[in-house]
């Protein structure tokens, strides 16, 4: 049985961006024949918005978008990531983080690290040896012992839909953070040990997350966990160019009537690449009958086999 799922952070409602990830993992789910989990990632507290999860699961469930489970919340697992921390700790392969963010940033500057304002610095691996006499802030994954471990710092996986993906992750993100400064636990660690958990096997997403997942196999290895499948759905943009997104001000979606949410579900369906319903404008066709439809044309693009 497979299992897969949709883990929308509360950090706003479900915009058209998000819409596409949740419709693209929900019909790969039916078209596998399996189990479809919605998971709600709110481990970034500060950053979620009150009422925000309500809402989402409000929306999902007028676009006949229902989980297979209990919808589970991040806020609740600290438990499982502090286990994971530990079994990292005693592997050796995390270590405590002294570094203030100015002081990443003047490390930087010295070594003539020149850095795309967009990506994450990259740590210099200050703590890496020992903490120097400064006080434990962060925990962070030690790259370079886990690239020496396993034989190589370039990690290899492969996307369902962009095809083979490497990255050399020491070299490009470093030694990255699983416990903040500020005690809330990484996106990486919570969404490696969540997967795993639930036992998801495929995992598909928009596709300005494709940058992570080297980090979260780097992370799966680690801990001997099973590495789902991933699939990385096309972002839909905003007219500036940029991936729409809750920070960069994307409407809120409108679901306010049947017409409405055909629409909704047109539109993330062609950004899917998937067929045009006539009827849907009509409104003659029912929304299962048109996620069924989808569901065909889903497995015949992405899994290649007709159900
Ligand atoms: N919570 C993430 C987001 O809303 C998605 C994480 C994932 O699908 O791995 O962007």
């Amino acid at each position: 049985m497979t299992r897969g799922r949709f883990a929308p952070s509360p950090t706003g409602e479900l915009h058209a961006g998000s819409l596409v990830a949740a419709l693209a993992s929900w019909l790969d789910g039916r078209a596998l024949r399996g189990e479809w989990l919605v998971r709600i990632e709110d481990v970034d507290g500060p950053r979620c918005i009150p009422g925000a999860t309500e809402k989402i699961l409000q929306q999902l469930s007028v676009c006949r978008l229902f989980s297979d489970g209990e919808v589970v919340l991040q806020s609740h697992r600290n438990k499982l990531y502090q286990q994971a921390l530990e079994a990292l700790i005693a592997k050796g392969l995390v270590y405590p983080c002294g570094c203030t963010r100015k002081e990443i940033e003047e490390q930087q500057a010295a070594l003539g690290l020149s850095l795309e304002r967009h990506k994450a610095a990259v740590y210099p691996g200050t703590c890496r040896h020992g903490l120097n006499g400064k006080i434990a802030r962060a925990w962070r994954f030690n790259v370079e012992k886990w690239s020496t471990v396993r034989g190589s710092e370039f990690v290899h996986w492969q996307d369902r839909r962009l095809g083979i993906q490497s990255q050399n992750v020491f070299q490009e993100v470093g030694d990255f953070v699983l416990k903040r400064a500020d005690g809330l636990w990484a996106y990486q660690l919570a969404v490696v040990v969540d997967d795993a958990a639930q036992g998801i096997t495929h995992v598909v997403r928009g596709e300005d997350l494709t940058d992570n997942t080297a980090r979260q196999c780097l992370l799966q290895e680690a801990l001997g966990l099973k590495q789902p499948q991933y699939l990385h759905t096309p972002l839909v943009l905003g007219a500036n160019g940029e991936k729409l997104s809750k920070q960069n001000g994307a409407k809120a979606l409108d679901l306010s009537s049947p017409a409405a949410i055909a629409q909704a579900l047109q539109s993330a369906a062609s950004t899917l690449g998937l067929s045009h319903i006539k009827q849907l404008d009509g409104q003659s066709a029912s929304l299962e009958d048109t996620l069924a439809i989808w569901t065909q044309d889903w497995a015949t693009k992405y899994l290649r086999v007709t159900p």
